[in-house]
């Protein structure tokens, strides 16, 4: 698309950014066709090609309004248009441009503002959300059951053994990988970092923390708090600097939605002359954790599922299929372990959770779960398993069914020698 920036983004490096996606674009909306707010609204300006017209206008005209703050706001930022769009238009980085320039120019009522700003301070601080959530437990019992599944119930990780690092069997692969804890996971369901712990440790790799820096800056990315957000990058460099400098292989997150944004790090500070090849260097060390195993590691650790286990349902996060683009590559761990898995339609959409999403827009985001629920329930699984923490919680406040973390389900059937030791 042709494309004339205002006056006032002519020095503006983001912007720049954004004008480049703008004219990759040709305006076919073959993207419309997979964007999950677009299927539920049927309307041009919650697609994305209806928004990538908006923050056109807004950086043409230099001017922001109100509509166009309620379409971005409507985006789940699921990334699911940039896996459909033929012409490779980024609109991960240009949505983010429109949400900056939109939140710099127009101020949000009251109530919006502060609700934005606790989730943005609450949620990194990790201890008002503990807090909450620990009110939220006590109560679990009186709460009727809609809210009942909101609040999820504490995770008995004593379950989880922990072997000391570097307990591999022959043919196990070595090396250190550095586990961002991340500010909400361990609260909601500690067991998916202890089995990853343990999972690694079994194939002799060592796993070193992120210590109190464990907040990868999503929360704020996704409230387009982006100063707050290179800031937070910032101090992560250089809280890990001397893990880093010992040298590690991967820098890995068990939540999916983290990874994408770590893998971000260096477009985020590419201006920053102190930061930026730092940033650059550990954004190309981040992996998924469903890239430091194959079928093959998973039959060397043992891992099987008993013949009688119940079908299985998978939910791919956007953040893993799209955000990563790593789809399909979680499925075949849980078959060579022996797991039946259940088809599932529709396994590009969005379940509704998008970070903070389920929370500012929860009318959207309950239709979304509610369709997602429907698919993945369909042919009646035993449990629905998926790869980010956000989607665990957000489904299972749907649903009785069981939702988990493919790597919980997975160790839960690990033995505890490996095959062949
Ligand atoms: S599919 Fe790509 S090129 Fe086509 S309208 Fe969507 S973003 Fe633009
Ligand atoms: S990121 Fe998702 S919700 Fe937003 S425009 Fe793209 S497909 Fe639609």
């Amino acid at each position: 698309m042709e494309t004339r920036l205002h006056p006032r983004f002519e020095n503006d490096p983001a912007a720049r950014i954004a004008e480049d996606a703008l004219r990759a674009c040709v305006h076919c909306g073959f993207c419309n066709a997979t964007c999950p707010t677009y299927q539920e609204q049927g309307d041009e300006l919650d697609g994305p090609r209806g928004r990538i017209y908006q923050i056109k206008e807004v950086l043409e005209s230099g001017e922001a309004n109100a509509t166009t703050r309620t379409h971005l706001d409507r985006c789940l930022t699921c990334l699911n248009c940039m896996t459909t769009c033929p012409s490779g238009v980024d609109y991960n980085h240009l949505v983010a441009v429109g949400r900056e320039v939109v939140e710099r120019d127009l101020d949000r009522p009251w109530r919006e503002r502060l609700l934005r700003g606790l989730l943005a301070r609450a949620l990194p601080a990790r201890w008002p959300f503990r807090l909450a959530l620990g009110l939220g437990r006590l109560a679990r019992p009186a709460l009727p059951a809609r809210l009942k599944r909101r609040v999820p119930p504490r995770q008995a990780t004593e379950t989880v053994p922990r072997p000391a690092n570097g307990a591999a069997g022959p043919g196990f692969q070595h090396g250190r990988v550095l586990l961002l804890g991340g500010c909400v996971h361990d609260a909601i369901d500690a067991r998916i970092n202890a089995a990853l712990r343990h999972l690694l440790a079994r194939r002799g790799v060592e796993v070193v923390e992120t210590g109190a820096a464990r907040c990868c800056g999503a929360v704020e990315h996704h409230l387009a708090f982006e100063e707050r957000t290179r800031a937070r990058v910032r101090a992560n460099l250089d809280a890990w600097e001397p893990v880093l400098e010992r040298g590690v292989d991967a820098v890995v997150s068990t939540a999916s939605g983290c990874g994408v944004l770590l893998r971000d790090y260096g477009h985020i500070l590419a201006d920053d002359p102190t930061y930026a090849e730092r940033a650059a260097r550990l954004a190309a060390r981040v992996r998924d954790p469903v890239e430091l195993f194959d079928a093959e590691s998973i039959r060397e650790l043992g891992i099987r599922a008993p013949a009688d286990h119940p079908p299985v349902a998978w939910h791919a996060p956007c953040t893993l299929q799209h955000g990563q683009a790593l789809p399909g590559r979680v499925e075949p761990l849980l078959q060579a372990a022996g797991f039946n898995l259940v088809p599932v339609i529709e396994p590009h959409l969005c379940c509704g959770s998008a970070g903070t999403y389920s929370i500012l827009q929860p009318e959207m985001a309950g239709r979304l779960r509610q369709r997602k629920l429907d698919n993945l329930e369909a042919a009646g699984p035993a449990r629905i398993v998926t790869a980010n923490i956000g989607c665990q919680t957000h489904l299972q406040s749907g649903t009785d069914t069981p939702v988990e973390h493919w790597l919980t389900l997975l160790e839960r059937h690990c033995p505890a020698t490996p095959a062949g030791a």
